[in-house]
């Protein structure tokens, strides 16, 4: 169904494919046109501003279109990253209930898909089949555990965020927080009409507790109590196995840092959120590695599936991978000639210490890390909302 390859040519194979007109008319449908680039996007094999281009060279597409638009709301959650960083694990203001009111575990039927909620059941098991979920389920499946199981959003947001192949802190904490309502101005609640309206047979929910009116959600939705979801009588069965939550990439792919490969080299470093990076070397005796530091992973971790997504990909670029701790990796590197990586990661606290480590030793190699090319054009004073956003934005063109 939904195969993801980490290469930039299937990047570029599925760009190819997009069709913006149909897009805009369809991209609410579960099996709707909508592009499935966002793990392209996230692990740098595209940017925006590549999309756009290749995109508006064949089907002019002006600011208002609607993929240009959604293309804009990550944007601007990457806006709002930039602000406040650390933020985005916290409410942006108070919802409709108080934090201390929502639990902080998952709870066991929602993460084996036995919920008895078929639409509830099918998003997880789609979340862990493919890593690749559609917006809609996204706001479904988050809906459903924040305002009915009264899960806190940042709990739900964690454990899905290390299922999606394009999971990103920013798009993703975000979205939860407008479903949850404390990044937006009421809750987010969905029906079983609005799942039957929008989804295939399968997901139908009738006689389920999400099968009412919006007003009753959205009373559920302020009361401190979870929904007994036992009501709903039927299980689907079957039944999802633990996902296999792995806290470090498979051992025997990576090596440790080698100081004395990287000795007087200019290396390309190849992160996570730069798998498409250097498409042109710096030169041909360029050293490329792929880094993966264990600083970023050790509160948000990753799906085996993702896991692979990134070791493939890195693979496809270079047979040198290192895993480690920041410090072991930057004094590694310490004895290159040039260290340079690009685009920076999104709100990335770990590459930038990485460049004060590295500029701090005695000599210490040239860095060189760049941002990446921009779609929108930076918008100065902090919008706390999109709208806000969009108005002062322009495309960067
Ligand atoms: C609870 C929840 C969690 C989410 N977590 C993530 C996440 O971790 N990473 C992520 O990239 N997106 C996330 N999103 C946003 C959105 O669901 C995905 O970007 C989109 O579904 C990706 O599929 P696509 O590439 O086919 O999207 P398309 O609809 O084809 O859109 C094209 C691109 O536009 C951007 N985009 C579209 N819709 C949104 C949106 N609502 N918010 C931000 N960007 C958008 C994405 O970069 C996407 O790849 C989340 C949304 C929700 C409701």
């Amino acid at each position: 169904m939904h195969n993801f390859e980490p290469t930039t040519a299937a990047a570029w194979a599925r760009l190819a494919a997009v069709q913006p007109d149909t897009y805009a008319r369809t991209r609410n449908a579960i099996e709707g046109a909508v592009t499935r680039l966002s793990p392209y996007i996230s692990h740098g094999l595209l940017g925006l501003r590549d999309i756009y281009d290749y995109l508006n060279a064949r089907h002019p597409l002006d600011a208002k279109h609607k993929l240009v638009f959604e293309l804009g709301w990550r944007a601007y959650y990457h806006h709002v990253g930039a602000h406040i960083g650390d933020g985005l694990h916290q409410s942006l203001h108070t919802g409709v209930l108080p934090d201390d009111a929502y639990q902080t575990e998952m709870p066991t039927d929602v993460l084996e898909a036995r919920t008895g909620v078929a639409a509830i059941d099918m998003a997880v098991r789609e979340l862990y089949s493919f890593g690749y979920l559609h917006n809609h389920a996204r706001m479904w499946l988050a809906s459903y555990v924040v305002h009915l199981r009264k899960v806190h959003w940042h709990a739900g947001a964690q454990w899905m965020l290390g299922h999606l192949l394009d999971g990103d802190v920013a798009s993703n904490h975000l979205s939860w927080q407008w479903v949850a309502g404390t990044g937006s101005v009421k809750p987010y609640v969905f029906n079983a009409d609005n799942v039957a309206k929008y989804a295939p047979a399968p997901w139908h929910s009738p006689a389920t507790v999400i099968d009412t009116s919006y007003d009753a959600l959205d009373r559920l939705a302020r009361s401190v109590t979870a929904v007994d979801h036992r009501m709903d009588g039927r299980f689907a069965g079957g039944g999802m196995a633990q996902p296999p939550l792995m806290h470090a990439p498979p051992d025997a792919r990576w090596l440790a840092p080698d100081a004395a490969l990287a000795a007087g080299r200019d290396v390309c470093l190849l992160h996570p959120w730069s798998l498409g990076a250097f498409s042109q070397p710096v030169n041909t005796d360029a050293l490329f590695i792929g880094v993966g530091f264990s600083e970023m992973h050790r509160q948000a971790p990753w799906s085996a599936r993702r896991w692979n997504f990134v070791t493939e990909g890195l693979l496809a670029r270079t047979p040198t991978l290192w895993w480690g701790g920041l410090e072991a990796i930057a004094q590694a590197l310490q004895g290159a000639r040039s260290v340079g990586w690009q685009p920076q990661a999104p709100a990335n606290a770990v590459l930038d210490n990485l460049r004060a480590q590295l500029a701090s030793g005695d000599p210490h190699p040239r860095v060189s890390a760049t941002t990446e090319r921009a779609l929108f054009t930076p918008v100065e004073p902090y919008c706390e909302s999109f709208a806000k956003w969009w108005r002062l934005t322009k495309l960067a063109l």
